[in-house]
């Protein structure tokens, strides 16, 4: 390989910083309630207005492997928190900034590394000691609202944290069913219970149904004969072969007490009748998803083999339809199912993509809160709380070396970046806001009256942390990168022998 291809030492830091940079600054300006939205377009021409860093981070087309190490941090931290992607990133890019220029004034990598979890550490310390314990519903309603504020949501803030919080009481995220369809978004529900957007089979159906549900993976349609037949009693015998196979499992159903059937794929039509005259709601082509949701929730097995199944391996459960406007969809609910289901009304599709981000991330965060209960302040309050505790010297130690207490108050500063990047959002004069926020904590940004106050936002503990810490530790292997090699691309290698 040659030389070119590889980058090291300076160079390869002076890269990685600067790809850092460019990224948090392409998400920074997304940052909370008056971030600004930013348009996607990929190369099909579609295009989605977004101002949820996390979508930006993940949709980047990119050939260059630091941008994409940096899209996976993003993505990490939204599987770990649900929440706190675009702060994570621009703490992370802040970080780094700050390390660069350690770095040209003579700090090694390896005292940064140092200082830095030295402050990570005492700012994790000390944003737990300055958490509140909130009771399980409020601190789920509070902290879907912060993530909801800022989205398209926002208006519907209310109705949408309430929601959250409920459902994140009765069920883990992703056990969660969210549902976009096409109505008013003032018209959302919750549900305790599946969801499954699915009208019946056929009509003349039942609606309701209580007792016995088959959940089944393989199409319902007779045998088909592989033979072309021309001679009509040849024709009359497949027919009733055909016909004895659907009645028998019919009768097999029936005699399983089954009220409901669930299938995978598509229901012949002559085994709908049979369905209907034997009263059993039938659901055809149910998405794989819904149907193993249900095998997991109501705790039966998946049926593939007619041939082989019986009572016991069905699940109880009560089965309503519910008729809408737009879409048809039946609620599945049961002993025992700790399902909970959210019916999100959109008037257009992408803002149904939009409530859709809006609230994967509120039931994530709501979720956390309501099981850890501690809440901190958001409207960067927490984070110039944590630089002050740090800089301040009241109760936390210093590095005995110079450099790694050089790096350590360089963490505790990259903290104000959040304050510093809300004010900014809102047009404030950022040394100002900097020079107030270093001489009292406790204080967030206003975003909507420009000040600097006592804030109501309140965000789970857990985020603030994970956000933290992913900046840290990936912020520092990236500082411990000391080359870059690029592997050639296979095409280049192959025009390459071509050329000679
Ligand atoms: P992230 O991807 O990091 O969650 P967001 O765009 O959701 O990015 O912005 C989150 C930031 O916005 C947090 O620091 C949060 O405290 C702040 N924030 C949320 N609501 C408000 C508010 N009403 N006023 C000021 N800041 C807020
Ligand atoms: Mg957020």
């Amino acid at each position: 390989m040659d030389d070119n291809n590889i980058v090291k030492g300076r160079e390869a830091q002076r890269w990685i910083v600067d790809t850092a940079l460019e990224m948090a600054d392409a998400v920074r300006h997304t940052l909370g309630p008056k971030g600004m939205d930013m348009m996607l377009v990929d190369r099909m021409g579609n295009k989605v207005l977004t101002n949820d860093g996390a979508t930006i981070l993940k949709s980047l087309e990119t050939k260059d492997p630091v941008a994409s190490i940096i899209a996976e941090v993003a993505k990490s931290q939204e599987q770990n928190a649900f929440d706190g992607t675009t702060t994570c990133i621009v703490i992370m890019g802040e970080l780094l900034r700050r390390a660069d220029e350690l770095i040209s004034r003579g700090v090694h990598p390896n005292a940064i590394i140092k200082g830095y979890r030295m402050g990570l550490s005492q700012a994790i310390a000390w944003s737990e000691e300055i958490s509140e314990e909130k009771e399980a519903y409020e601190a789920g309603v509070e902290a879907a609202k912060t993530a909801i504020t800022g989205k398209s949501a926002e208006d519907f803030v209310d109705i949408l944290s309430d929601i959250c919080s409920r459902a994140a009481m009765v069920s883990s995220p992703s056990e969660m069913m969210l549902l976009t369809v096409h109505g008013k978004p003032e018209d959302a529900e919750l549900i305790e219970g599946l969801v499954v957007l699915k009208g019946p089979a056929t009509a003349g159906m039942p609606t309701k149904a209580a007792g016995n549900i088959a959940l089944i993976e393989s199409e319902m349609a007779p045998p088909q004969a592989q033979v072309s037949l021309t001679d009509p009693d040849q024709i009359k015998e497949i027919v009733a072969i055909q016909q004895a196979f659907l009645d028998e499992i019919v009768a097999r159903l029936v005699k399983a007490e089954v009220k409901v059937v669930f299938c995978q794929k598509n229901i012949d039509s002559k085994m709908l009748q049979l369905l209907r005259k034997n009263d059993i709601l039938a659901f055809r082509n149910v998405r794989r998803n819904d149907i193993l949701k249900m095998v997991h929730a109501l705790g039966g097995q998946l049926i593939a083999d007619f041939a082989d199944f019986s009572k016991s391996d069905m699940s109880a459960a009560t089965v309503e339809v519910v008729e809408s406007a737009v879409n048809d969809y039946v609620v599945v609910r049961g002993d025992g199912i700790k399902a909970a289901s959210i019916v999100m009304p959109a008037p257009t599709e992408q803002s149904g993509e939009e409530f859709q981000r809006a609230l994967e991330d509120a039931v994530g965060v709501s979720y956390l809160a309501v099981q850890n209960k501690k809440m901190v302040k958001g409207a960067g309050t927490i984070q110039a709380q944590m630089s002050y505790r740090l800089l301040s010297g009241e109760g936390c130690a210093t590095a005995d070396n110079s450099k790694v207490e050089a790096a350590r108050r360089a963490f505790a500063e990259a903290l104000l970046i959040i304050p510093q990047t809300l004010a900014e959002s809102a047009g404030m004069d950022l040394m100002d806001v900097t020079v107030k926020l270093g001489n009292s904590p406790g204080l967030g940004v206003n975003v909507h009256d420009m000040v600097l106050e006592e804030m109501n936002v309140f965000e789970p503990l857990a985020v603030v942390q994970s956000a933290m810490s992913g900046a840290v530790e990936n912020g520092v292997s990236l500082l411990r990168t000391h080359s870059i090699i690029m592997a050639k691309p296979i095409q280049e290698i192959f025009a390459e022998a071509e050329r000679r």
